[in-house]
């Protein structure tokens, strides 16, 4: 069976972009053009009748860069601060794009608090249900500007997935700044050979994910390999793709080879609320 084939027909997709990927790496600026080609290769998505959800961070980066900060804080309020700040400009922008295409976006920010409360969990998934019924492109990050250490989830590749567990998605799109996973980290090993096709997660596949952090977002090939249980284990195919070419995207919904596939594996006894609260990944 080809694999790649199947994603032709995915019908709820989760795209996840990163800071990295958003900004000019010399300057930290948000790369507009790309930002704008992302819209409009969402938007054509949509309009192929697909339900489309967009998981961006940008927040903290987009407002470090607008208070005029030189170094990635960390201080909590600080970061918090920029969050404020960030997160608004970046919908004003996004907002403005999709505007363009008469695409209607609209924002949902969350928190561990979101899914472990029963209410606010359903609440969330209805909301999102609502949207996809009118057409609209919910555009997501974590509440950065209200999460506390207890109450985050850290990094946006995990909130992707559990996002796409929360909305039944059948497809994660993770647009990282790596072309996917390698058989060694490729920075330091020029053998190191990509990996197109995981049909099972195994230990020998946890080996390889060797964390590769970079300045500007917050997850590595570790954080990557454990959405993959995930949104595997919720009976979501998962691609890690290089966010250097958003044009990507379109490519794996075509059914290129571009990227890691990660097949679905769903798993009956995973429980998205058992994971959250205890951090244990489904096996
Ligand atoms: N939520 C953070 C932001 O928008 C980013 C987290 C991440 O990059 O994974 O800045």
């Amino acid at each position: 069976m080809n694999y790649r084939e199947l994603l032709k027909d995915k019908k709820r997709i989760v795209v996840k972009i990163g800071s990295a990927s958003l900004t000019n790496p010399n300057t930290n600026c948000l790369n507009l053009g790309k930002m704008e080609i992302l819209v409009r290769i969402l938007t054509d998505l949509r309009g192929q009748g697909k339900d489309v959800v967009l998981v961006t961070s940008g927040a903290i980066a987009v407002g470090r860069k607008a208070l005029g900060l030189k170094e990635r804080p960390t201080e909590r309020s600080v970061k918090q601060a920029c969050a404020a700040v960030g997160q608004a400009r970046l919908m004003m922008l996004y907002q403005k794009l999709f505007a363009e295409y008469s695409q209607i976006a609209a924002q949902i920010l969350m928190t561990k608090y979101t899914m472990i409360n029963e209410i606010s969990r359903m609440n969330a998934q209805n909301t999102f249900h609502e949207l996809f019924q009118m057409g609209v492109i919910p555009i997501v990050n974590e509440n950065d500007t209200v999460s506390t250490d207890e109450l985050e989830f850290g990094d946006n590749d995990t909130l992707s997935a559990i996002v796409t567990a929360l909305v039944g998605g059948d497809l994660l799109i993770l647009l990282s700044d790596i072309d996917g996973l390698y058989t060694d980290d490729p920075h330091q090993n020029k053998d190191a050979k990509l990996i197109t096709f995981v049909p099972e997660i195994n230990d020998k596949l946890n080996a390889m994910a060797k964390s590769s952090t970079n300045h500007l977002g917050t997850g590595g090939m570790v954080t990557k390999i454990s959405a993959a249980k995930i949104a595997t284990a919720s009976g979501a195919d998962m691609v890690i793709a290089n966010g250097n070419d958003v044009h990507h995207i379109d490519d794996i919904i075509k059914g290129k080879e571009v990227g890691t596939l990660f097949t679905a594996n769903k798993n009956t006894d995973f429980n998205i609320l058992d994971y959250i609260k205890t951090k244990q990944y489904p096996s």
